[in-house]
């Protein structure tokens, strides 16, 4: 007899670094993945990424999850903490340096600094390949010149070779961290996340992350880059760029922006009305498509 297959059911998540307060622009990210995950019955994870102890500003992921709270989101399960997920983050590791995928790595950024560079930076020349002296190390990740092709919803079809447009990159760090590349595809694949959707900052990440799912014989999941709000000099709203925390008052009209800054077109008068009201608006209303192609919204408030 032939089993019905179990329909593929849809896993999304929001995965904030604790770095800061959440701002306008995670806002936004938040809400989209929010959205899309709803629009398709599907499961909506938080997991907080915090295995960068250095990057990690006190108190933010309470701040966060507050937040996170007071705009109304609901996510499924307990929230989830990166740095729990320490062991099989080593276990990837160790696959990769038993494949011979990886290996470490001594060269300091003084030791590149004449290395030629692309659009994602330090293009790595392979110099630790084929070994290098003993000490304190990071791990980097063999890549090669066959094309990482994806097709972003809003983007089309995006592809790069690694070898020559990133080279070798790092999956831990010489401070022994895993690097964010190779923690999330992990974190990804153990938690069944079958669609990304995330800021267009990291659309040329992910050809990389991609490399590391196919080396880990993991799955691929959907992607879906949206675009980054920028303030009015066009600078991403970031930690960096000094943008503050959304407002835990008036909320209803900072979500109300969020759809306006996602091209929803949210009706004006919604603005004064119950955030219930907003959220069911917004669910009913969900049109991922108008952000098709957009790369940036700008911030006009
Ligand atoms: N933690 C990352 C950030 O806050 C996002 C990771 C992802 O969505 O893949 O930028």
């Amino acid at each position: 007899m032939i089993q019905a297959r179990e329909p593929i059911s849809y896993v999304g998540r929001f995965a904030p670094s604790p770095t800061g307060p959440l701002h306008f622009g995670s806002l936004v990210a938040a809400v989209a993945s929010f959205l899309q995950a709803r629009a398709n019955n599907g499961r909506w994870l938080l997991r907080v990424e915090d295995i960068d102890p250095p990057r990690e500003q006190v108190g933010a992921t309470a701040s966060i999850i507050e937040a996170l709270e007071r705009y109304g989101f609901e996510w499924d399960g307990d929230t989830i903490f990166q740095s729990t997920s320490r062991e099989a983050h080593e276990a990837a590791l160790a696959t990769l340096i038993e494949s011979k995928m990886a290996y470490p790595c001594r060269c300091s950024r003084k030791d590149l600094a004449g290395a030629p560079r692309g659009l994602l930076g330090v293009i790595y020349p392979g110099s630790c390949r084929n070994g290098c002296s003993q000490g304190e190390a990071a791990i980097r990740v063999r890549t090669n010149d066959v094309e990482i092709a994806f097709d972003d919803v809003l983007h089309g079809c995006i592809a790069q070779r690694l070898e020559s447009e990133s080279g070798d990159f790092v999956v831990r760090r010489r401070d022994g961290l895993i690097a964010y590349h190779l923690a999330v595809v992990v974190d990804d694949e153990i938690q069944g996340v079958t669609e990304i959707v995330r800021g267009v900052d990291l659309l040329d990440s992910t050809p990389r992350q991609i490399w590391l799912q196919q080396l880990l014989e993991f799955r691929t999941p959907n992607y879906i880059h949206i675009p980054v709000i920028t303030n009015s000099n066009g600078d991403k709203l970031s930690k960096l760029t000094g943008a503050l925390g959304v407002p835990l008052d008036s909320v209803e009209n900072t979500l109300h922006e969020a759809l306006t800054a996602l091209l929803q077109q949210p009706p004006p008068e919604l603005a004064a009305g119950a955030l219930s009201d907003i959220w069911t608006w917004a669910s009913e209303n969900w049109q991922l498509g108008n952000l098709a192609g957009h790369r940036t919204i700008v911030k006009t408030a």
